[in-house]
């Protein structure tokens, strides 16, 4: 892994991989392929290659891959052993690359691949990353929000600056890919990881297109999920804020006991507080609750992380250029 070598190379043009994560699409496969394959017949320079991991779908979606690849030489079609879900998928698809740049996109057609080469030239202007702002989603009113709300909690949070709005839509240099598939992060938030990994990014604004065919596989659990991995995965402030919280409920605890004090020493009454006890005590019972439930996730998450299991499993790969060999991470 050359590690200072300057993104663009001027001499030759960079081979460019595709990367695209598959659960159930066989609808939508052919004209994928067609149009990303016309996108690559475009671009300057050879060897580009389109990597397509089925996520384990139950439909034909390997069937139809397995045959592309034996059709054409730049489609290389890989299976998951089982569904590891969207973020291992793309880690998958990522790992089986080979191009000097490598995009990322996903395998509904939301993400334009006509951008390619408007990505391409931002990264010949010296970028290592250049991402896909969402400007303008095809989705319902209440996830529109849910997303907006998200990426503003995300970014407030999170350890490092984190773009607004970015998917997963990206074009990335051969070392933040290999720097990607080097990091052993099992639980992985690939946008909060690619902010993370640095060097020059950029982001342009792409309109999100609405899916082309059959329906979203990210259920609200699903999208919760990737919500939370995001947030636990890239901030410590929650830890933080449990400790936060502590010191202002020993502070109003003190100046509760003061008020006592003073009405038993001064006034010579004993306070009457029974309502006001019980509420106090439910509401701190209520928050050393959540708080338990903050540091669980995390425990979890190390958990998850020690035991070191793969965050995907390869059944097979077939490329034109060799026989089957299964790979994991
Ligand atoms: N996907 C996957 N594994 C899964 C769920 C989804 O590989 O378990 C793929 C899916 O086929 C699509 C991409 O990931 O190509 C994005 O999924 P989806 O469109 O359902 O997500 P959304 O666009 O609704 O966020
Ligand atoms: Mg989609």
């Amino acid at each position: 892994m050359v590690l200072n070598e300057a993104a663009t190379s001027e001499s030759a043009p960079p081979s460019v991989s595709v990367a695209i994560p598959l659960y159930n699409e066989a609808d939508g496969v052919q004209v994928l392929l067609d149009r990303v394959l016309a996108v690559l017949d475009q671009l300057p320079g050879d060897g580009h290659e389109v990597v397509l991991v089925d996520d384990g779908s139950t439909d034909a979606t390997f069937q139809l891959l397995r045959r592309a690849a034996e059709k054409d030489e730049r489609v290389v079609a890989i299976s998951l052993s089982r569904n590891f879900g969207h973020q291992a998928a793309c880690a998958a698809a990522l790992r089986h690359t080979r191009g000097q740049v490598g995009v990322l996109m996903d395998g509904d057609l939301q993400d334009p691949p006509e951008q390619i080469p408007e990505m391409l030239k931002r990264y010949h202007e010296g970028f290592d990353v250049v991402y896909a702002i969402r400007a303008k989603r095809k989705e319902g009113v209440l996830l529109r929000s849910c997303y907006f709300l998200f990426y503003r909690v995300m970014g407030a949070l999170a350890d490092q600056p984190m773009p607004l709005d970015a998917g997963d839509f990206c074009l990335m240099s051969r070392r933040v890919i290999d720097f990607l598939n080097a990091s052993g992060e099992r639980q992985r938030y690939l946008r909060g990881l690619r902010a993370w990994v640095g060097f020059r990014q950029v982001g342009i604004p792409i309109e999100r297109e609405a899916r082309q065919h059959g329906d979203s596989k990210y259920s609200w659990r699903g999208l919760l999920g990737l919500a939370v991995d995001g947030i636990f995965s890239h901030s410590v402030l929650p830890l933080r804020a449990a400790a936060l919280l502590g010191f202002v409920a020993i502070l109003v605890s003190l100046l509760i006991a003061a008020h006592a004090l003073y009405g038993k020493l001064v006034q010579g009454d004993s306070p009457q507080g029974y309502t006001a006890l019980v509420i106090t005590l439910i509401f701190f019972s209520g928050v050393q609750l959540v708080f338990l439930g903050v540091i669980g996730e995390y425990v979890g998450r190390i958990f998850e992380e020690v035991k070191r299991r793969p965050s995907f499993i390869v059944d097979q790969v077939i490329r034109a250029d060799d026989a089957c060999n299964p790979t994991t991470p």
